[in-house]
């Protein structure tokens, strides 16, 4: 991103751009879905049943992946936010989950999402269904080897262009990203320090579970004990007043990355790692020579949810 590390002054500044995946508006899920949708077929299931927030990427790739493996599709949608704007509750992910034929169901803020899962797998058992149950985010062992299998698709890049990454950023809310990623890079000694940008949790919370999932990933690719408490590491300083509530970073955030490099960031997720990434620059976090890749997760439809936070001037 040479224009946006000349405007910051330093480090060079170069991004992974799982904001094109290739499923629908793309993102990070696509790598997990690889694999959890390789499990369900595997299982013979014909339904997909997942939760996540209202504006949840991971629920609309889960939506487009079972379209284009012509699954049924069963979207469970928590209201985090209490935001009932029509562009928050219909637009954005919520008009691409609809699109792409997935039923979609509320769940009010602070429900047992879980359990909302079993019952209505069970319910579709009971009607003879063959229903297979991804947890939030496709954070899970079998979800989190898409981001094992990232991290080695970096490793090669970068040797391919003789880049040394001196530290990977991104945004971590589920975990199974930053888990998965870290276990790949462990995996094959690549001795690149990763730093998660908090979006909820605070950071004891936010790094033990990435830390649990990723000795569970690291014991499903057969590497036990791999990965270390130390290899784990969040910044929770930019979360705001919570999950899916704007901050003033995360909209210069996305201003600067749409103005700079032609790139759409989105307000809950990459908007505010992309906001922790700049604040640390502009901290002196990262040596001026030094190469730093901000991995782009994807989510920028919900950019169509927050129409009114970015105080954009109207037709001139
Ligand atoms: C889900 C998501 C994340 C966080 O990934 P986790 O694996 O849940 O930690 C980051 N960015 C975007 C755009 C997402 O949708």
């Amino acid at each position: 991103m040479e224009r946006l590390s000349k405007h910051l002054g330093g480090p060079r500044l170069w991004i992974k751009r799982d904001d094109c995946t290739g499923l629908s508006s793309g993102g990070n899920k696509t790598r997990k879905l690889e694999f959890l949708m390789g499990d369900a077929l595997a299982q013979g299931a014909g339904t997909i049943i997942t939760q996540g927030a209202i504006q949840s990427n991971h629920a609309r790739q889960t939506a487009a992946a079972a379209a284009r493996l012509g699954l049924e599709c069963h979207l469970l949608l928590e209201d985090r936010t209490g935001n009932n704007a029509p562009d928050y509750t219909l637009n954005g992910n919520v008009l691409l989950d609809r699109l792409h034929g997935a039923s979609v169901s509320k769940r009010p803020g602070g429900a047992d999402m879980n359990a909302e899962m079993e019952a209505l797998a069970a319910d579709l058992r009971a009607k003879g269904k063959k229903p297979y149950v991804i947890p939030g985010g496709g954070s899970n062992p079998v979800g989190a080897l898409g981001y094992a299998n990232c991290a080695l698709e970096l490793v090669a890049q970068a040797n391919e262009r003789g880049l040394k990454i001196y530290h990977v950023i991104h945004a971590t809310g589920s975990a199974g990203t930053q888990a998965g990623f870290v276990t790949g890079l462990v995996a094959i000694n690549a001795n690149i320090p990763v730093l998660g940008i908090g979006v909820r949790a605070p950071k004891e919370k936010q790094e033990q579970a990435v830390f649990d999932l990723a000795v569970r990933t690291a014991e499903y690719m057969g590497a036990p004990g791999i990965v270390k408490r130390e290899h784990i590491a969040a910044n929770t300083d930019y979360v705001g007043p919570g999950y899916g509530l704007p901050t003033e970073g995360m909209a210069e955030a996305v201003k600067l990355l749409a103005r700079f490099e032609g790139i759409l960031l989105d307000p809950v997720y990459t908007g505010k790692g992309m906001a922790g990434l700049i604040d640390l620059v502009r901290k002196g976090f990262f040596p001026k020579d030094s190469d730093v890749v901000f991995l782009h997760t994807g989510g920028s439809a919900g950019l169509f949810a927050y129409p009114d936070v970015f105080d954009l001037p109207t037709y001139s």
